[in-house]
């Protein structure tokens, strides 16, 4: 029983990490990113919120450390080749605030909230504690901000849809 525990906690480890493994993809991206992309890195020097980066192999990457993802396009307008489809919706995953969130443990803590310009986030009063954040999976952009912002590296990225696959 210890064992599917441990191993249920190391899937949910990548997931949270974005879905494909460990690696997470920049926006309006799909599975055939590394046959479309030449790794000539446009978009990442594009990036004015900086947070895509050269990831294995030369393949862009993107990681939400410092910052969200504006989706402002800048990458999408760099890119020369066929790698990009603002069609799709822009990242497959979504936030997650997880137990070790302040709020959830009466420290008053609006971090996320502040963060999120979708509005995906909001903390109503309650009584004889600190508000608890609620969040709105189908505002969620997936962009990232509010896990950049959390002080108590309380939200992940998650594809949920996977989680309930299995
Ligand atoms: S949409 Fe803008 S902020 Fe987001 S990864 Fe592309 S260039 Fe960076
Ligand atoms: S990931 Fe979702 S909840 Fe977090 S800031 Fe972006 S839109 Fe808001």
């Amino acid at each position: 029983m210890a064992k599917t525990n441990n191993n249920n906690r190391r899937r949910q480890f990548f997931r949270s990490l974005g879905g494909h493994g460990p690696i997470r993809r920049p926006p309006w991206t799909d599975d055939d990113f590394t046959e479309r992309c030449v790794r000539c890195a446009a978009c990442i020097e594009a990036c004015p919120e900086q947070v895509l980066f050269h990831g294995g192999g030369g393949y862009p990457e993107i990681r939400f450390d410092e910052e969200g993802c504006s989706l402002c396009g800048a990458c999408v307008e760099a890119c020369g080749e066929p790698v990009f489809d603002t069609r799709r919706v822009a990242f497959p995953w979504r936030a997650r605030i997880e137990a070790n969130c302040l709020a959830l443990g009466n420290v008053h803590c609006q971090s996320c909230q502040d963060a999120c310009e979708w509005r995906a986030i909001t903390f109503a009063p309650e009584i004889g504690r600190a508000p608890r954040p609620r969040l709105d999976t189908e505002a969620c952009t997936g962009c990232g901000a509010c896990q950049a912002q959390c002080p108590n590296h309380a939200i992940t990225m998650t594809i949920e849809e996977m989680a309930h696959a299995e």
